[in-house]
C-alpha cells in the first residue's frame, strides 16, 4: 500500500519547523497540526496561514506519531526534495513526486477541504489538500 506526506513549515531558529502534517491513501485522511519546539516571537506565512502558536501535539511527538500513522504503508511519496528530507528522521525512504514528474500540486484539485479557519481560502496553501490532491 502506498501513500503521499505532505508537510507545511514555519521557519524556527535557523531551520524549518513542521507545522501541519497530512497523510493521504485510499480511504485514509489523517491530519496533524504541532505545537511550536521552543519559545519564539509569535510569527504566521503567507503561503499557508499557519501561525507558530497553534498545533494540538507536541513537537517531541513527531518522529513517534508519524512513524506510527505511516507504519502500515510500503511506500511512501512526498512532492518536493525538502519533504523527502523528512525520511531521514524517519529511517525510511520517501520518493520525491517531483522527480517522477508529478505535477506541482497547486495545479491539482483536491476533493476535500481542511477545517483549519486559515485554510478555508483555497489560495492558501495546505498540507492536506495537497496530500489529497497528489494522491489522486
Ligand atoms: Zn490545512
Amino acid at each position: 500500500m502506498e501513500t503521499v506526506i505532505e508537510i507545511e513549515f514555519l521557519p524556527g531558529n535557523n531551520e524549518q519547523v513542521i507545522k501541519e502534517a497530512a497523510i493521504v491513501s485510499d480511504g485514509a485522511h489523517i491530519h496533524f497540526l504541532f505545537r511550536p519546539p521552543y519559545h519564539m516571537e509569535p510569527h504566521g506565512s503567507k503561503e499557508n496561514g499557519l501561525n507558530w502558536e497553534e498545533g494540538f501535539l507536541l513537537y517531541s511527538q513527531v518522529q513517534t506519531v508519524l512513524t506510527e500513522a505511516l507504519a502500515p504503508y510500503d511506500h511512501l511519496y512526498a512532492w518536493g526534495e525538502d519533504k523527502c528530507l523528512l525520511g531521514d528522521i524517519l529511517n525510511r525512504p520517501i520518493h520525491n513526486l517531483d522527480a517522477i514528474e508529478c505535477p506541482v500540486p497547486s495545479k491539482l484539485k483536491a476533493t476535500i477541504h481542511c477545517q483549519l479557519p486559515c485554510h478555508s481560502f483555497q489560495d492558501m496553501r495546505c498540507a492536506l489538500r495537497n496530500a489529497d490532491a497528489e494522491y489522486s
